[in-house]
């Protein structure tokens, strides 16, 4: 068969995946397209057809100094032509990692590492029972914090409705008796935030949140939200889990926690950590990781074969470096400012029905009169509005989410002129989605 990079079909290309994987994808968000991606430099992605966009997707998260970062590659090829997974002790890279990761994030005095998000908050769960000898976990409606079973509960789009019930299973194949063991609580709902700890806290033993919510688009916690949840989880024992898959290493280099000033008992971590390649992991207080690493029955293990690949902690290891010289975040931020402040000025040069909500690189455009605070309002989003709108951009060469609430994102190397070129893109993007 001949390599997919020769084809320039791009439906046969899809076709020919459909052949070989279900659905020919092995992540749920990349199946609904035509394209078929097979080159990326900076902000810039091109198709089978060589044609070029300007990339607000970046793989949901990961990508954020820029697209085939050659610093970072070089870093990674030098690791693996030294030292590969060897599986004995400490790997190459991990000690310095952990170390630079204890410095900079609040909640860290001992890191772990795995390979994905769901292997985080996977081990999140198991290290709070084994801290807290309890079973159940509190979340928040809508998000969403990977695939095992206990955190995969109260974030489906599918069946929802204005009165579904907030606890049921994100997909099939999920135990369904775990959702009993899930408490599921609407996102800046103070006084169901409360209900639930009065009824629940004595059995609790951890609560995850996104300490700013990017799963169904950019929507912050209402002011002291946060500070309640942390109050509550400390007051019952709870072990407070922040996810920062998205924020982490991307909001800023502490994190979100950085920002707000809550710090979270164990923080998930992941996506942007190695700028595209696959490391992830979990952080948090002595007392709290002290639980995690010994093999008996009332400790929780971690165990991973690729977990602490060096290829990937090189990455990790010169991301933060760059993180820490470089002027990133001052980068992230401009542009994001830059794009908001550039779209509200479209809506309200268009009259569009939408409103634009969003963190240092991230944006969201809901297509509604007001900016959501929870799940069901951020569902409201006009989807068929947005299907025209997205489609627009994309034939403009702008490649975001191709669903309304998800959050979009640049990375470091967008260029000023880049974000101002896309700003007319969305000018005509939201006369097109008006209809
Ligand atoms: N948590 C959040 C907030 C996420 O956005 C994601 C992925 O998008 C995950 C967890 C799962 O991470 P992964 O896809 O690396 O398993």
């Amino acid at each position: 068969m001949s390599p997919v990079s020769e084809q320039l079909d791009q439906a046969a290309t899809w076709r020919r995946a459909e052949a070989s994987v279900p659905r020919g994808v092995s992540s749920g968000h990349r199946v609904g397209w035509q394209q078929v991606f097979v080159r990326t430099q900076g902000a810039y992605i091109w198709d089978q057809e060589d044609r070029q966009y300007v990339d607000y997707l970046n793989a949901w998260g990961p990508i954020v100094l820029g697209h085939s970062d050659r610093r970072v590659n070089e870093a990674v090829f030098a690791a693996v032509s030294t030292c590969d997974l060897t599986g004995v002790g400490p790997q190459a890279g991990e000690i310095e990692l952990a170390e630079t990761i204890c410095e900079v994030l609040p909640s860290a005095d001992k890191v772990a590492f795995c390979t994905s998000g769901t292997d985080a908050t996977m081990h999140a769960v198991h290290v709070a029972r084994a801290a807290t000898g309890r079973l159940k976990v509190l979340k928040f409606h809508g998000s969403y914090h990977g695939w095992s079973d206990h955190v995969a509960v109260g974030s489906s789009r599918k069946d929802l409705t204005a009165t579904s019930s907030l606890n049921t299973p994100n997909g099939g194949g999920l135990h369904p008796a775990v959702v009993d063991d899930v408490v599921v609580v609407e996102w800046n709902d103070d006084a169901g935030l409360r209900a639930a700890f009065e009824a629940h806290g004595h059995e609790l033993a951890v609560a995850f949140t996104e300490g700013y919510v990017h799963s169904f688009g950019c929507v912050p916690a209402a002011p002291g939200f946060l500070e309640l949840l942390r109050e509550l989880c400390t007051g019952h024992g709870v072990v407070l889990v922040f996810d920062e898959i998205k924020t982490g290493f991307r909001a800023a280099l502490g994190g979100y926690q950085s920002i707000c000033g809550v710090t979270p008992d164990m923080t998930a971590f992941g996506k942007a950590v190695a700028n595209g390649y696959s490391l992830a992991g979990l952080a948090g207080s002595d007392a709290v990781m002290g639980h995690l690493g010994a093999y008996s029955k009332s400790e929780a293990t971690i165990d991973g074969t690729f977990n602490a690949s060096p290829y990937a902690l090189a990455a990790a290891n010169k991301t933060l470096a760059i993180m820490q010289s470089e002027d990133v975040f001052g980068v992230l931020y401009a542009r994001g400012e830059q794009m908001r402040t550039g779209i509200q000025a479209a809506i309200d040069e268009t009259g569009a029905p939408a409103t634009v909500a969003g963190l240092g690189s991230e944006w969201c455009v809901y297509f509604r009169p007001e900016l959501p605070t929870n799940f069901r309002q951020a569902m409201e989003s006009d989807a068929e509005m947005y299907a025209r709108y997205h489609t627009s951009l994309l034939s403009q060469g702008v490649l975001e989410p191709a669903f309304p609430t998800g959050d979009r994102r640049l990375n470091a190397a967008t260029t000023e002129s880049d974000v101002a070129s896309t700003i007319e893109c969305v000018r005509v993007a939201l006369r097109a989605a008006i209809g």
